[in-house]
């Protein structure tokens, strides 16, 4: 931490109006394994200073994978120049929200170091796994996969902030596929994805799961197609993390919305006229991001601007009332502060806002999923996470799942096929009209989301009970 303190000092020295230091290690080891083999392991460490300065108006960023002073000062003086050239040029002045000063530290709660542990230990865990769904009928693949992953930060700036973060993740999965009555389809299971210790992974039960997948994708291939109209659909917990990513997540995240970030689907329909006012969703639908989640994906205590990470409504009662805000954006939403969910994927990455552990929070009143089932006539119950795809201004999106199964007189019948749906963002979260209780609530989200260009890859925690959606248009997607 002297080393950083002593550079943003420097920097101080050089009349800076802004400057920080960020050490960040991302350490990832990611098993696979296909059938009863090891497929890949792959170890990445990648360790390195990024230094980011605002000079006058204009910004700098520079890093360096070497640790020693000098290299730290030369990184330092070449973000410096940066922001000189960058000032010449700028459109307007910069307005940089307040932080108070942190000196602070915060760990992972774990018992056991994911990536302390022997490998042979999850190989022989996703293999067993492997062994249980080739036993099953008709099925022609199994396949294990698990992520553990460490980032560590040291993080240092000039007002005087000095943080620390060690944050350890696990992502297990595992997946069956099928072939049969001339189809083939595949089924995963993904227990929810954890910032935890290796702990966490000793306590799953894949083997029951690993039997249930295996006859799930065999069941999949003798499905029945599902007919094109609209539906009623009810969606499990895994299957909205994506949904409210890709419709609610992304088009919240200011930088979008405000054109500062174009790449990947990158620009917003929920623009900031519609603050406090647009009708984002069904009154029972209530979007919470929350950086202070335990566990969660996203939890990391102090963001990559050294903003302490918060918790706050995205919609409320069904209207928008928030977006993922930076330093340098809040006052343009009259925030006296940021919201804590800047992150950059590695050291040569320049921070940008990401999307926070994001949940649909469950239905106030009692009501469980049998009870939902119950109570919808006719339908599709989808489960998990399929193809999608959805338009640049994340307004016009379709969604397709795992597996389908379709609802008749209030009970799931057999599965369905080929299922697809699509809807504007807003029309979707409008036709939500029932939300399974907190009993039912269940955590997901993924540790691969993309933006920026370059591309950097972040981690944010979803989450939800069942809930229910009127009237979505079906397509049969074969
Ligand atoms: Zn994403």
């Amino acid at each position: 931490m002297n080393d950083l303190s002593e550079i943003t000092n420097y920097l101080k020295g050089k009349k800076v109006r802004f400057a920080d230091a960020r050490e960040n290690l991302f350490h990832e080891r990611e098993i696979l394994t296909e059938d009863t083999r090891v497929e890949h392991i792959d170890e990445q460490h990648v360790l390195g200073t990024g230094i980011k300065v605002l000079y006058e108006n204009g910004w700098g960023y520079a890093s360096t994978s070497a640790k020693d002073l000098d290299s730290l000062r030369k990184a330092a003086d070449k973000a410096l120049a940066l922001a000189k050239h960058a000032d010449k040029s700028a459109s307007g002045k910069v307005e940089l929200a307040s932080e108070p000063k942190h000196v602070a530290k915060f760990v992972t709660k774990i018992k056991e170091d994911p990536l302390g542990v022997d490998i042979g230990d999850a190989v022989g865990v996703l293999i067993q796994a492997g062994e249980t769904i080739l036993k099953g009928k008709d099925v022609i693949k199994a396949r294990g996969y698990l992520v553990l992953r460490n980032i560590k930060k040291k993080y240092a700036n000039t007002e005087g902030s000095l943080i620390e973060t060690n944050i350890y993740t696990v992502m297990p999965e595992i997946m069956a596929i099928a072939r049969a009555n001339g189809e083939v389809k595949s089924r995963h299971y993904r227990p929810s994805p954890m910032n935890a210790g290796y702990e966490y992974f000793r306590g799953l039960d894949l083997q029951p799961e690993a039997g249930r997948i295996a006859a799930q994708a065999r069941e999949h291939c003798f499905a029945k197609a599902c007919e094109t109209g609209p539906a009623t659909l009810i969606l499990d917990p895994e299957h909205l993390s994506l949904t409210m990513h890709e419709s609610v997540g992304h088009p919240t995240e200011l930088d979008r919305v405000l054109g500062y970030e174009e790449s990947c689907a990158g620009r917003s329909f929920a623009t900031m006229d519609k603050l406090h006012k647009f009708k984002y969703g069904s009154e029972i639908v209530n979007l919470i991001a929350d950086n202070t989640l335990e566990g969660g994906l996203a939890s990391c205590g102090y963001d990559d601007e050294g903003v302490e990470c918060q918790k706050w409504h995205i919609v409320k009662d069904g209207v928008l009332c928030g977006y993922g805000v930076n330093r340098e954006l809040a006052h343009k939403m009259n925030l006296a502060r940021a919201n804590g969910t800047t992150k950059a994927a590695n050291y040569f990455d320049v921070p940008i806002t990401r999307i926070p552990n994001l949940y649909l929070a469950p239905g106030k009143k009692p009501l469980s999923f049998g009870e939902l089932i119950a109570d919808t006539e006719n339908g599709i119950y989808i489960e998990g996470q399929g193809s999608f795809s959805i338009d640049q201004m994340r307004l016009n999106m379709q969604f397709g799942g795992d597996a389908f199964w379709e609802i008749k007189n209030g009970k799931l019948a057999g599965m369905l096929k080929n299922v697809t749906y699509n809807a504007t963002s807003y029309e979707f979260w409008r036709a939500c009209d029932a939300i399974a209780d907190e009993r039912f609530f269940k955590r997901s989200g993924t540790i691969i989301c993309g933006k920026g260009d370059p591309m950097q890859l972040a981690q944010m925690t979803h989450g939800a009970s069942p809930a229910r959606f009127r009237n979505i248009m079906v397509r049969r997607s074969k």
